[in-house]
């Protein structure tokens, strides 16, 4: 009788619960999609909320990260895993980054879950790649080198606008000797 019962529950699940790790909402018109932008409204789709893990952190916090550089001199922005595990979640696997007025995507991806943790793409509506171009414009250095060239460290601020989603990034424009990491 109970098995029975729960086949007729099993049967009348939406498709959305049958896969829900998958399914995404559109933030405009609402409609469920696995597609990271709306395949109706090309806009930005996201977890539905009920689904995710609280937010640890709220909007206006801001915290400061530092440049990465890979072996291949490629460059990205490190978070270090204390930040990463405040303001980023696991539920969130891209995050919209407002870089200079423009909103682009990063997608953090599992090595973001590792150490170090490092954003190192995020795409403009364009198709183009931003960060680095941002990094590049602003003469960022990872700490060794910037402390040795410039006697600072180069840091990039990170605005949360939407807790775990969406970030504002710049750099901080500050006196020279002065210490970013005070
Ligand atoms: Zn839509």
């Amino acid at each position: 009788m109970a098995d029975t019962k729960l086949e007729m529950v099993t049967d009348s699940l939406p498709p959305l619960l049958r896969n829900a790790s998958d399914m995404r909402v559109c933030n405009r018109c609402r409609q469920e999609t696995e597609e990271m932008f709306c395949p109706s409204c090309r806009v930005l789709t996201s977890i539905p909320r009920e689904r995710r893990e609280p937010a640890t952190s709220v909007a206006g916090e801001v915290f400061e990260c530092t440049v990465w550089q890979a072996p291949n001199r490629s460059r990205g922005i490190e978070v270090t895993t204390h930040q990463r595990d405040k303001f980023f979640s696991r539920d969130t696997d891209m995050v919209v980054l407002h870089i200079e007025g423009v909103r682009t995507i990063a997608k953090l991806g599992p090595a973001f879950w590792k150490k170090p943790a490092v954003i190192k793409k995020a795409v403009g509506e364009d198709g183009r790649e931003k960060l680095a171009k941002f990094i590049e414009k602003h003469h960022l250095l990872p700490p060794d080198q910037s402390l040795k060239e410039k006697g600072i460290v180069d840091t990039v601020v990170f605005e949360v606008a939407i807790p775990s989603e969406e970030f504002k990034i710049s750099v901080a424009e500050r006196a020279e000797g002065e210490s970013p990491l005070d």
